[in-house]
């Protein structure tokens, strides 16, 4: 009997744990610990922002997602120590075989100085609630939303941000009072998909009327004036500000010996194996080099993404299963990724590719089309359903929907 414990019960943790469940027979046990127990869809929070959705309708019951006999502790992981195979949460010790670490990454405001409540998020269930009551009054003038520094989760939900930002203003009548402007320290936008993918994305906000304004590194804030400070740049001036706070990983994290000098975990990019042989790590809480790829000195890392957490997911779920059972372990994460970039008036665009492609990503952004925007909420539905209905979903839409655009959806 075997005991795998799953820390962190977001995108990856839920993946890891369905699937060591439809393996592996019930001597074993695994157990996921989550300090929340409703799990919000991350994705779904720019619906919130605009308006397309309710609280109520991104927000479930973490337990509904998974399989039955996964045992769920509710508490909050406070210590790691791989040398004896154990962890702490709310001070209870628990024992394992295998470790998979799936802790995202942490919002940080408080590095940003002069920060404060007046300044918005969408990166939050309630910060995209309150942006939400804030737009529906905003009567115009200059919005600021700023990607603080790198790295941040979603490459392409800054810009879907902007863009639905500006739809809904346009709907409410009020575009022309109203100057949009998206601040980040890349020198492009998605700089990890590679060139072509950036200018496409950069034309589709031009053509909306978003200024995009590429190597800004901001340096600080002034809320009372509403004046951003860049490193070696103009000061800007703003009515409405909203940020992609600063990412770090969890405490737990940057306190144990599995932190490297960033704070995050280095993994063996094909298992995702820590340094320690029986932990694993998954999704935002890791630091995956692409290979041959450097900005402009550092080396670019695989973007923080809930496909890739998932795609994770299933190579460590299927490489513990195989070990249980004395098999090779053999599975490899590749990282071929797809995201569906919302651009307003329920339209998307998708990007789909190799992200480990040499010299650049073979990634490439399919035209704009109300069929992207009804992929993504239906992978939305797909997600928020309960774990017993999802089969079923899967077979009817999702497979469906991949014949419909040729895009091989495996989940
Ligand atoms: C606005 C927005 C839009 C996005 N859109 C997309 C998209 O379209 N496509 C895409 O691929 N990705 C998207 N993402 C990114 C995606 O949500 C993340 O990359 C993904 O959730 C990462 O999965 P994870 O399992 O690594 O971490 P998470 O899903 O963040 O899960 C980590 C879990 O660990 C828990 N935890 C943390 N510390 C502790 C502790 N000490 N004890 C117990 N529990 C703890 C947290 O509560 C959390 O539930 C988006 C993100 C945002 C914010």
């Amino acid at each position: 009997m075997k005991t795998i414990i799953i820390i962190g019960g977001g995108v990856g943790g839920i993946v890891t744990a369905n699937e060591l469940s439809n393996c592996l027979n019930r001597e074993h046990k695994i157990i996921l610990i989550e300090k929340n127990k409703e799990h919000t869809f991350a994705p779904s929070y720019l619906w919130l922002m605009n308006g397309d959705r309710k609280k109520k309708q991104i927000s479930v019951p973490l337990k509904s997602l998974l399989k039955k006999n996964i045992e769920v502790v509710n508490a909050i992981v406070n210590e790691i120590v791989p040398a004896e195979q154990k962890i702490k949460a709310d001070e209870k010790e628990y024992h394992y075989d295998f470790l998979v670490i799936a802790l995202g990454a942490d919002l940080a405001f408080e590095k940003i100085q002069g920060w404060d409540e007046s300044a918005h998020t969408f990166y939050t269930f309630e910060g995209a609630a309150k942006l939400h009551e804030t737009l529906k009054n905003f009567s115009g003038g200059k919005v600021a939303l700023v990607i603080s520094s790198m790295p941040y989760k979603c490459p392409g939900a800054p810009h879907e941000g902007a863009m639905l930002i500006e739809d809904f203003l346009k709907s409410k009548g009020i575009r022309e009072k109203v100057e949009i402007n998206l601040f980040t320290p890349e020198p492009q936008p998605l700089p990890v998909a590679g060139p072509e993918l950036g200018n496409a994305v950069k034309s589709i906000l031009d053509k909306k009327g978003i200024r995009f304004h590429p190597s800004m590194q901001l340096n600080s804030v002034d809320t009372k004036l509403k004046q951003l400070f860049f490193n070696g740049k103009d000061t800007y001036e703003y009515d409405l500000l909203i940020v992609i706070p600063p990412h770090q990983a969890p405490g737990v994290i940057r306190t144990s010996d599995l932190a490297n000098a960033n704070g995050w975990v280095d993994v063996n990019p094909a298992s995702l194996q820590t340094k320690y042989e029986n932990v694993f790590a998954i999704g935002d809480i890791t630091s995956i080099p692409l290979p041959g790829r450097w900005i402009p000195d550092k080396p670019m890392m695989l973007p923080k993404a809930g496909v890739f957490s998932h795609l994770q997911a299933d190579v460590v779920a299927k490489n513990i299963v195989k070990k249980i059972r004395g098999e090779n372990a053999d599975e490899k994460f590749c990282a071929d990724g797809y995201c569906m970039l919302e651009a307003g008036e329920d339209l998307a665009g998708f990007a789909y590719g190799d992200f480990f492609g040499v010299p650049h990503p073979k990634v490439s952004l399919k035209k704009i089309g109300k069929k992207w925007h009804i992929g993504k909420v239906l992978f939305e539905k797909w997600w928020l359903s309960p774990f017993g209905f999802k089969k079923v979903f899967y077979k009817i839409f999702l497979q469906s929907g991949g014949k419909l655009t040729g895009i091989p959806i495996k989940l």
